[in-house]
């Protein structure tokens, strides 16, 4: 469902989206939509046009599991949390910035691999322990 209402861009007044020109100010609407240039009204379904917030906490989340894979064994648990976080935030992310819901693409590809790469060192740790049970 598309808002009725859009944002003039030139004077921010509220104007139909059926109106070839905005009332107040004479701002070609019309013209505007067709460019697709006019920002849908922030109460309509298309609001997250922001950086994507999934995307960053991906990020995040990616860099410190990969930042715990490397402390002692008994709380990489954790890491693999954050890891699989990273990994379906990230997904989900991308997801919605290949819709055009929101942008921040970098962010979300950095908190796939990072949450990949945490996924492959906790699996290495994980084979290194098992190898080398009497270590632990
Ligand atoms: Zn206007």
């Amino acid at each position: 469902m598309t808002s009725a209402l859009v944002d003039c861009p030139a004077c921010e007044s509220t104007v139909s989206r059926s109106a070839a020109a905005c009332p107040k100010c004479g701002h070609p609407i019309r013209d505007d939509l067709a460019r697709g240039s006019v920002m849908r009204r922030s109460d309509g379904t298309g609001a997250a046009a922001a950086s994507d917030t999934m995307g960053l906490l991906s990020m995040i989340f990616g860099i410190v599991a990969i930042g715990l894979a490397f402390v002692p064994f008994e709380i990489s648990w954790l890491a693999i949390v954050l890891s699989l976080m990273a990994v379906i935030f990230g997904g989900v992310a991308l997801a919605r910035i290949g819709r055009g819901a929101a942008s921040g693409r970098g962010m979300a590809i950095a908190g796939l691999v990072t949450g990949m790469l945490g996924l492959i060192l906790f699996l290495f740790a994980f084979a290194y322990v098992l190898n080398n049970p009497n270590e632990f």
